[in-house]
């Protein structure tokens, strides 16, 4: 039988080898360590987590990244299992030993018949007469392979240092504050002249607002000194310290708006949130790009405006990352469009973390499987958490023409904003609760998301052919 190799023993490349294998396809796994390193692992072994222990809530009622925990635990998950084996301590997350759990997966891994595994480096794209074959090698991936998958996507870059902007759950939004409107009430290619949420400053918020800013920067180390700025596109505090008005004539500028609430008015600046997935439950802060502390930006930022309550689906950041534009690259099954023998799975998909790059690994290890056994390869439906995700890999993102070509796809950990809402009535108030809204609202709501995701996602598990879920 021809094996199905896989590059990358990371996360996602040593699930979907479990996956495949578990589906008695053979599998030729390449891992470049410890032949050659990368800038953060330490070790060779396999799924080595090369920062924190931990693979975050494990609460599958109300977590979305619990659920994705879930999912894979009934799919039969090697990493989940290793996970649970070799969990310390950490109040509601799950967390591990990290040499105990590398070590669990490097065992079961070398220990299994079919799996056979080669360490060096693949410089450039895999060689054609490996048929399919999965790439995996995650945000670090080694330049010259990654420089053969930029000349095969046509690419510009695939490695970016990126500043990205904060994304807010748009049911925390005080709408009674904030409105809809499109500057100068433009209506745009599919747009209503009101596609824009607006958030009005008077000069008192504003200059507590940029001084905030400019105090939060000072405060936090200079690790990215010097670092170059994808597609020029400066932190938002980067810009605050060139001067007091620099922001409001810039993403802050509060021309072509009419505060709908209260039209007399004038606002002094205007931050302006963009819908960021189809369904209209995320939005990213235009032009807020930033690398100021976690703690910080969510103090700061909830002083706009219309977020005093904001909930952070994502917060800005700079990293370094290694990762396709997959929802114009790839197809429903992670397939390279272009080069079909060629699927992605982990971080360089454009997940984000440890969980969601194991999940993708899992989907993409079960999909080239089905395809070798000739059985029709089907998702996970858009309402489980882990087809929620591979949804906002290939196609649930919003492209925006405004930005004129730039790529605007990111990466996202999951989170309850990708699902589809839910059906009406579909909420549960819980006996004994009189007054039944706000946060009460708020976890019957998450509740009834989990417990559908993971409904929906044992009923596709049935339906694939030759399932290997364990309950
Ligand atoms: P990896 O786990 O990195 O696996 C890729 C594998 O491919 C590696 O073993 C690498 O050696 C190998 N490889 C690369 N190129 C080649 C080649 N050409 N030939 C053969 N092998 C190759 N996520 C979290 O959830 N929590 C965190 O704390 C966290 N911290 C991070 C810190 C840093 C510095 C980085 C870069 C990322 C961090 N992430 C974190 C994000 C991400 O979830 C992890 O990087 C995760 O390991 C990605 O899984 P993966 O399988 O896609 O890639």
């Amino acid at each position: 039988d021809k094996p199905i190799h896989i590059v990358g023993g990371g996360l996602a490349g040593s699930e979907a080898a479990w996956q495949i294998a578990s589906r008695g396809v053979p599998v030729v796994l390449h891992e470049m360590r410890p032949v050659r390193g990368t800038d953060a692992h330490k070790t060779d072994g396999l799924a080595e987590l090369v920062c924190s222990n931990s693979f975050r809530s494990d609460d599958a009622e109300t977590n979305a990244v619990g659920v994705i925990h879930a999912e894979m635990r009934l799919a039969g998950s090697l990493i989940m299992r290793s996970a649970d084996a070799n969990q310390v301590p950490a109040g509601g997350a799950l967390a591990v030993d990290r040499e105990g759990f590398s070590a669990a997966v490097t065992r079961a891994l070398e220990e299994h018949p079919l799996i056979t595994i080669e360490r060096g480096e693949i410089e450039g794209l895999p060689p054609e007469d490996w048929g399919d074959t999965i790439v995996a090698t995650g945000p670090l991936t080694a330049p010259a392979l990654a420089e053969g998958i930029r000349e095969a996507t046509g690419q510009n870059a695939l490695a970016f240092f990126d500043a990205i902007a904060p994304i807010v759950h748009f049911d925390s939004v005080d709408m009674k504050t904030a409105w809809f409107q499109s500057r100068y009430d433009k209506v745009g290619p599919g747009g209503t002249g009101k596609d824009y949420i607006n958030c009005p400053l008077d000069k008192e918020t504003y200059d507590r607002f940029v001084a905030a800013l400019v105090e939060g920067d000072r405060t936090q180390f200079k690790d990215w000194e010097g670092t170059p700025y994808f597609d020029g596109c400066l932190p938002i505090e980067v810009m605050a310290e060139r001067g007091p008005e620099t922001l409001r004539h810039g993403p802050m500028k509060p021309m072509g708006l009419t505060n709908a609430h209260d039209p007399e008015v004038k606002p002094y600046a205007v931050v302006q949130l963009r819908q960021d997935n189809a369904l209209g439950t995320l939005y990213n802060m235009v032009g807020f790009q930033t690398k100021l502390r976690y703690g910080e930006q969510a103090a700061i930022f909830r002083m706009i405006p219309g977020l005093q309550n904001a909930e952070f689906a994502r917060l800005g950041g700079l990293h370094r990352n290694t990762y396709l534009d997959s929802p114009r690259l790839l197809d429903a099954t992670l397939r390279l469009k272009s080069l079909n023998r060629l699927r992605f799975a982990g971080q360089i998909t454009g997940c984000e973390g440890y969980v969601e790059s194991a999940a993708v690994g899992l989907m993409a290890g079960r999909f080239a499987a089905a395809e070798r056994l000739g059985e029709e390869v089907s998702a996970p439906p858009a309402t489980t958490a882990m087809g929620a995700l591979l949804g906002h890999i290939t196609g649930g993102h919003l492209a925006h023409e405004e930005d004129g070509g730039k790529r605007s796809f990111q990466p996202m950990n999951v989170n309850f904003g990708l699902f589809p809402p839910l059906e009406p009535g579909a909420i549960v108030r819980p006996e004994g609760i009189k007054r039944f809204r706000g946060k009460d609202k708020a976890i019957a709501k998450k509740k009834a998301l989990s417990a559908r995701a993971l409904n929906d996602f044992r009923a596709w598990l049935l339906g694939e052919a030759g399932s290997i879920a364990a309950e």
